[in-house]
């Protein structure tokens, strides 16, 4: 038995390791370097340390080098990646929402390469306002007189509720009073904007008498907040857009509505139930509509304000706007997402998540038969492979209730659990982010690209098949 100290001794110093061919060639940043060779020989010294000895290669410099080049292209590695979404579901917050048109992907790049006319007028040479990138879009699509753009929905919920009620009340329905995950609550949001909450109704019914009872001489605001997440059935009533706005104009209150996610057209084509437009949100008379860019719009992060004028004006000079305004890169996606839904059909064929919603069973299911052949021709017997009916749902907040009817694949290979080989596909080099039912791993084609299809299959045969000469996990 060669003792510890011996073994210790036998280390190679972190220099040699530094000077070793692998190591001494590479462009990465030299503290990286350091930090990733001083690791891979504190992993051998922590094994003898332990009395570990065989678990890692024989101590030898070349052994060393390798393990820290590895631990190198970890650090070297971006923190934000892209994924794959393996899980069916459309919009995951989680996941960063809506993926992009290739268009809005160019535009960011334009936008980013150099200098633009961000805030500068080109005709007159004047200062321009940020948001004479998308105003006039957003009238045409919505029929609003007027628009504004900010950071994203909370942010435009929060700013509206500042400029237009700060220190009076703001009456909403019991049955609105939502959670949106995370931090986002009606009335956090309410407090943290300076307005004061009158709740009337309750939870399953709210009438327009709760709403006429609660007026007095420091009213502010009628709100409507989309329930967006969760669906009030059964025994409920809540009061149109229209009845609020009549009773905001006999009593000259202004309405606002948070639509949440918000859509540009009816989604009943694809199956879908009828969402309100913000459209016919505007044609109501609602003085103030807010929605996000990246759910159903299938753009980037962004809060979108559209109603009337002197309300948007409003909510342009306040101060939280210049705290919550859009970014340039962020603004040019959103300009180019708006520019599809001029053609609804084009939309539906250069936006990712409204292509995604639009994918019909069959296409889905034609696909995934494909992918399940493929698949098996590279793995062999050890993995079991099979279609199941799985409905997807939007995510992200949107149509609750809705389910995408469609297949998947279920895999359950013999020698790896489901945990397992979800747990490598997440952290491999093209990470993949899969569901896991019923002790299988199940993967939806419906939010993979079609390019992405053989990288799937790839990540899968590698994990398959090279934990097949690896001992059985327990
Ligand atoms: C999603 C949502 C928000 C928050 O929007 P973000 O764009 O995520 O900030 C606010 N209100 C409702 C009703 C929502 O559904």
């Amino acid at each position: 038995m060669v003792e510890t100290s011996e073994l210790l001794k036998q280390l190679p110093s972190i220099d040699k390791v530094l000077n070793h061919p692998l190591l001494a060639k590479t462009a990465a940043p030299h503290c990286l370097v350091v930090e990733a060779a001083q690791e891979a020989v504190d992993l051998w010294r922590q094994q003898i340390l332990r009395h570990e000895t065989g678990q890692l290669p024989a101590i030898n410099l070349a052994a060393i080098s390798s393990c820290a080049i590895n631990f190198l292209q970890q650090k070297q590695q971006p923190s934000l990646r892209r994924i794959i979404n393996a899980t069916g579901t459309l919009l995951h917050t989680n996941l960063g929402r809506a993926p992009l048109s290739e268009a809005a992907i160019q535009a960011i790049d334009e936008a980013a390469r150099g200098y633009s006319n961000l805030e500068l007028d080109l005709t007159s040479g004047k200062r321009g306002h940020r948001y004479s990138h998308v105003d006039e879009l957003l009238c045409r699509l919505t029929g609003a007189e007027a628009a504004a753009v900010v950071n994203n929905n909370a942010g435009a919920v929060l700013l509206a509720l500042a400029a237009l009620a700060r220190g009076k009340e703001a009456v909403v329905s019991r049955g609105e009073l939502v959670e949106i995950g995370g931090a986002f609550r009606v009335p956090d949001v309410m407090e943290a904007g300076g307005v004061i909450l009158r709740e009337v109704g309750t939870t399953n019914k709210t009438h327009l008498r709760d709403y006429q009872q609660a007026l007095n001489d420091n009213t502010g605001l009628l709100l409507k907040v989309h329930t967006s997440n969760y669906r009030i059935i059964g025994f409920s009533e809540s009061v149109t857009a229209a009845q609020m706005v009549e009773l905001g104009r006999e009593h000259k209150i202004p309405v606002m509505e948070d639509l949440g996610s918000g859509m540009l057209f009816d989604l009943s084509p694809f199956g879908l139930p009828k969402e309100p437009t913000v459209k016919e949100g505007v044609d109501a008379g609602i003085d103030i509509l807010t929605f996000s860019g990246d759910k159903l719009l299938g753009g980037p992060q962004a809060g979108i304000i559209v109603g009337k004028k002197w309300a948007v004006d409003k909510i342009r000079h306040h101060p939280l706007a210049r705290a919550l305004r859009i970014d340039k890169l962020t603004l040019a996606a959103l300009e180019t997402t708006l520019r599809h839904y001029l053609d609804q059909q084009q939309a539906i064929v250069e936006i990712p998540l409204l292509r995604m919603l639009n994918m019909g069973s069959a296409e889905l299911e034609q696909r995934t038969i494909t992918f399940m052949q493929e698949l098996k021709t590279q793995l062999d017997d050890g993995c079991e492979l099979k279609m199941i009916r799985e409905n997807s749902c939007v995510g992200g907040g949107a149509l609750p209730t809705t389910d995408l009817p469609g297949v998947a694949l279920s895999l359950k290979a013999t020698n790896i659990s489901a945990e397992k080989l979800a747990a490598k596909l997440r952290k491999g080099e093209h990470p993949v982010v899969a569901r896991i039912q019923d002790n299988q791993l199940v993967i939806n084609l419906r939010t993979i690209f079609p390019y992405q299809e053989k990288i799937v299959a790839h990540s899968l045969q590698q994990i398959i098949s090279s934990d097949k000469q690896a001992p059985r996990d327990k």
